[in-house]
């Protein structure tokens, strides 16, 4: 039985009594509550008409009954479809239109989503928005078989075109990753996960919630990162898992001391650069060597740090057993360690590609079976891993990921700009900040008329901090934007 759900509910009913979830404000849920809430998604699901293949997409506030939707979804052999739930109406309606999902859990209605109106679901049916089906206590479903390769979930990543694509992974990716994670990271039957993490994202739902689901051990499921609430919650914990942003902002806590994190087993980052100074900080404040990682939505997580060896700062440690990272020229041939090039991963874990995007899948997936991630790094003789920059024009913000064409073309049909260019600058607080660089059209344009005139468009995390005014952009030879240029220019803004 390839399904994952088989693999974990084998683990959930061997710890049915033990913590499977410990909540702020609620009584906590043990894995036979898990199994049990499971259970009951997977019967609504099946009592709705949802077959094995069929997308649900859903976007809802991080809970444990959002937990629960997902783990039903495997059970069914569903694909998962998490979404943002910062992502606007007008967002939704190119996923809903893309995915064509049976199915929507969330919280916009089927009015603001012209796509949800027109569209059939695949076998016809229409969409539906809720999940309001009545189900008798003795409906169980069984757990439906799946090969390795059938889908689990599809994440979207935003799309350099400014059109997203569905990034596809299959049992066997999520599977063969949570194994090698679990195992890599010394996983203990004693260990509690702090998950402060959103789980619409592969971070939050694959990379943490998978190493505590498959060992049965407790998670602490906090809603959203609050730095005093983690501070309250560490004592209870032995991990935590978080994007260099949520390290930042408890470098700023008064309650961080080598006492409140002895009992700590190891502190885990990733999704974005941690600064050597934030390692350091954060060495000199609790004694800890953070642990970092290196992943995508594309591939979960590729290299890591050694939990028993050396942690180096500004280094992404070595490819997890069973995988292969190269560093490779245009062509794919593997340049000489110590230089700079694309970096490229195969593996188990590496998604079968875009969702209903083959030639985008055969460009960034080369026939040997490396995908192209788009980030550019060094590999050291022993093959530990340093990433160096970004060939995408990716900006990561607090851990989100924003790409700048999708902003800049709504940017640019505001009538008070003739052209944009946005730029990540460097940010104490998010990592990097989102920046608009405007050619007006006349006068001045001001962040509350960007504010306005994005705010109904584009989710929150995406929409610039800062405007800058010029007369015109800096532009190559090709008459391309020279964001190296720009990014240079304003790179103290924020520091
Ligand atoms: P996502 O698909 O949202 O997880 O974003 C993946 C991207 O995040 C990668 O392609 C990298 O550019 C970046 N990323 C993830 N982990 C790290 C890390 N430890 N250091 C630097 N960048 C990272």
């Amino acid at each position: 039985m390839s399904n994952f759900y088989a693999e974990l509910a084998l683990s959930f009913e061997g710890s049915a009594q033990r913590p499977a979830l410990l909540l702020n404000g609620q009584p906590d849920w043990s894995y036979a509550d898990l199994l049990d809430r499971v259970r009951l998604a997977a019967a609504e699901l099946d009592a709705f008409g949802a077959v094995a293949g069929d997308r649900v997409m859903v976007q809802l506030p991080k809970s444990p009954e959002n937990l629960a939707l997902y783990l039903a979804c495997l059970q069914l052999g569903l694909v998962y479809v998490p979404l943002n739930t910062a992502y606007t109406a007008s967002e939704l309606d190119y996923f809903v239109s893309d995915a064509e999902p049976v199915l929507y859990v969330g919280t916009q209605t089927r009015e603001d989503v012209p796509s949800a109106k027109l569209r059939l679901g695949n076998r016809g049916s229409v969409l539906e928005f809720m999940v309001p089906v009545q189900v008798s206590d003795d409906h169980t479903v069984a757990i439906v078989e799946r090969r390795p390769d059938d889908l689990a979930a599809i994440l979207y990543t935003s799309g350099t075109t400014g059109r997203s694509k569905g990034a596809m992974l299959s049992h066997g990716n999520l599977a063969s990753n949570a194994r090698s994670l679990s195992e890599q990271w010394g996983w203990e039957t004693s260990d509690v996960l702090l998950n402060a993490l959103p789980i619409f994202h592969v971070h939050g739902l694959f990379i943490a919630s998978h190493c505590a689901l498959l060992n049965a051990t407790p998670m602490i499921f906090l809603e959203k990162f609050d730095a005093e609430q983690v501070m309250a919650w560490l004592p209870q914990a032995t991990v935590m898992m978080g994007v260099p942003t949520f390290y930042t902002r408890l470098l700023m806590n008064t309650q961080l001391t080598p006492a409140a994190t002895a009992h700590m087993r190891v502190f885990i980052c990733g999704s974005a650069p941690l600064t050597e100074q934030t390692f350091g900080e954060w060495e000199e404040k609790t004694g800890h060597r953070i642990l970092e990682r290196y992943g995508m939505s594309e591939t979960i997580i590729n290299t890591s740090n050694p939990l028993n060896g050396e942690r180096i700062a500004g280094t992404v440690g070595y490819a997890l057993p069973g995988q292969q990272v190269r560093v490779a020229n245009e062509t794919g041939e593997p340049v000489t360690s110590g230089e700079v090039g694309m970096i490229e991963v195969a593996g188990p874990n590496v998604f079968p590609g875009y969702w209903r995007m083959p030639e985008k899948t055969a460009e960034e997936i080369r026939p040997d079976g490396f995908f192209i991630t788009g980030d550019l790094g060094v590999l050291s003789a022993d093959g530990r891993l340093s990433i160096v920059g970004r060939s995408k024009d990716l900006v990561i913000s607090g851990g989100y990921n924003v790409y700048p064409k999708e902003v800049e073309m709504v940017l640019d049909e505001m009538p008070e700009v003739a052209e944009s260019a946005v730029i990540g600058v460097p940010h104490p607080d998010f990592g990097e900040a989102v920046v608009a660089v405007v050619v007006p059209t006349a006068g001045e344009v001001t962040i509350d008329a960007i504010d306005r005139a994005l705010g109904e468009q584009l989710a929150r995390f995406k929409q610039p901090k800062h405007v800058i005014n010029v007369d015109e952009l800096p532009r190559n030879t090709m008459g391309k934007v020279q964001k190296n240029v720009l990014r240079q220019a304003h790179s103290a803004l924020f520091t």
